[in-house]
């Protein structure tokens, strides 16, 4: 896996307040402490939401915990009457390294269709972090086989627009629409060829440096049984968790397994 540092993002979708988060982030900080867990060699991330950014913001910088966090989504628009929404600006303040963009239930439930999500991953990374773009087919274009170029077509969508600096900052996170929250994960190999075929894509948009720098992630039902085939895949960078990442004592497994 060359030298991408691999990473482990809890997708905590809408779960927690902000009480619950800061009992969660210390009790997960806790469980890592230890010197065999090694913060350089797996980073761990929480996507808390809006509500929990600041209690999780004070929380690290006061105990200066190596956790990382961001967000599950961001406004397009830097500010004025949008009602509701959250600016990078506002979230890069928060000290949030990471945003999510583009997770398939926010394309389902929101009006977030391609030219949204590449403005989206613009204004994230306009404001100094790194967008999280999620990709992957449903149940339907895997059925037809198609899965591989449906997932390959998103990136596309998004890095064709992107200058070669902006698309080495990107993490994608291949997320078959069918696995998430299901209980049934890719076979290893099948998130291998994914991942391989995003990244020949991202060599032949670019070159081979952008390639080699972006960490691809599977999400889809990962839990600790799943995570090590997983991740012995050498295009498989570490994991997007919604579910597991729910419980600290699971999710301190994975990254350790990570
Ligand atoms: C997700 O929502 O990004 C996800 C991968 O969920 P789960 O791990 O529950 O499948």
């Amino acid at each position: 896996m060359a030298s991408r540092i691999p990473l482990v993002a809890g997708n905590w979708k809408m779960n927690f307040d902000h009480r619950e988060a800061t009992y969660f982030v210390q009790k997960l900080a806790w469980l890592l402490r230890d010197a065999r867990f090694d913060y350089h060699a797996c980073e761990v991330a929480l996507m808390p939401s809006f509500t929990s950014l600041r209690s999780v913001q004070v929380l690290v910088e006061a105990d200066r915990l190596k956790i990382r966090y961001g967000a599950q989504a961001v406004s397009v628009t830097t500010q004025g009457a949008f009602t509701g929404d959250v600016s990078a600006d506002m979230l890069a303040a928060l000290g949030c390294t990471y945003v999510i963009v583009g997770h398939s239930e926010r394309r389902k439930y929101h009006p977030e269709d391609d030219a949204n999500i590449v403005d989206q991953v613009r204004a994230v990374l306009a404001a100094g972090m790194k967008p999280i773009l999620c990709v992957g087919e449903s149940f339907e274009e895997r059925r037809q086989g198609i899965e591989l170029d449906f997932a390959v077509g998103q990136v596309h969508d998004v890095t064709r627009d992107l200058s070669s600096d902006q698309a080495a900052e990107l993490v994608i996170a291949y997320e078959p629409v069918w696995a998430i929250g299901t209980g049934m994960v890719a076979t290893p190999q099948s998130a291998q060829e994914a991942a391989q075929a995003i990244r020949a894509d991202l060599a032949a948009t670019f070159d081979e440096d952008v390639a080699e720098r972006v960490r691809i992630l599977y999400g889809g039902s990962v839990t600790s049984k799943n995570a090590v085939e997983l991740i012995g895949e050498p295009d498989v960078d570490g994991f997007l968790i919604g579910g597991a990442a729910l419980d600290p004592d699971e999710l301190s497994l994975i990254a350790r397994l990570t």
